[in-house]
């Protein structure tokens, strides 16, 4: 099972700014060349996951219509392209309300497997893209691959002082699927090149029996 996740602020469309939100569409922009992205990951196999804390539902900033208006949008807006997202997680609980679906708690990660009927261990082949320490940190609680991608919150400079560093640095969505993609091919050859050795060394012992 290929497997993305991703963070939505920051990642798929641009940050909001530091402490606001996107309240409604006309706040939603999307990240050059993120539809590219959600439509090369589609073509590829993935299956793509949006987690992300909106907190400012708790906080009464937008309602829960709000985000799915604006969900819906951005859903429709990615299919025209090509691209297809299999579910997005939304948190909407306070920060402080200790709830497992806020980042980076991984109640999310640990549900879209259990929708699979595959278990957390799966995430160890899975990768997470996000634009701050709490995501990085989301993705490695859970095992996942982890890409930080500069096209959001945070920059390189904030990256010094985390204790735990992503995989891989990209500068957004586009550049990360080159290296998922990447990733994935070199996984695949090493599958390919382990069966071969495999192969060998049983018509090796075939040959000494004969
Ligand atoms: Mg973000
Ligand atoms: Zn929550």
């Amino acid at each position: 099972m290929k497997v993305v996740f991703l963070d939505r602020d920051g990642v798929i469309n641009e940050f909001p700014g530091n402490g606001k939100y996107v309240t409604k569409l006309k706040e939603f922009h999307f990240v050059p060349g993120t539809l590219d992205a959600l439509r090369i990951l589609t073509q590829e196999g993935y299956s793509i996951y949006i987690v992300s804390n909106q907190a400012g539902v708790a906080k009464g900033v937008y309602s829960k219509q709000k985000l799915e208006h604006i969900t819906r949008n951005m859903l429709r807006d990615v299919r025209a392209m090509g691209g297809r997202i299999k579910k997005v997680f939304y948190c909407t609980h306070f920060s402080h309300a200790g709830c497992e679906c806020r980042k980076p708690e991984i109640g999310a990660i640990r549900q879209a497997f259990e929708l699979a009927n595959k278990t957390i261990h799966s995430a160890q082949k899975a990768f997470f893209v996000g634009d701050t320490e709490s995501d990085i940190l989301t993705g490695h609680n859970a095992g996942c691959t982890t890409i930080f991608v500069l096209s959001g919150r945070e920059d390189r400079r904030h990256m010094r002082g985390w204790k735990i560093k992503p995989d891989y640095v990209a500068r957004d969505l586009l550049e990360a699927t080159d290296i998922i993609n990447e990733r994935n091919l070199l996984r695949s050859s090493q599958r390919k090149r382990r069966a071969l050795t495999v192969k060998s060394v049983r018509r090796r012992s075939n040959e000494k029996a004969s």
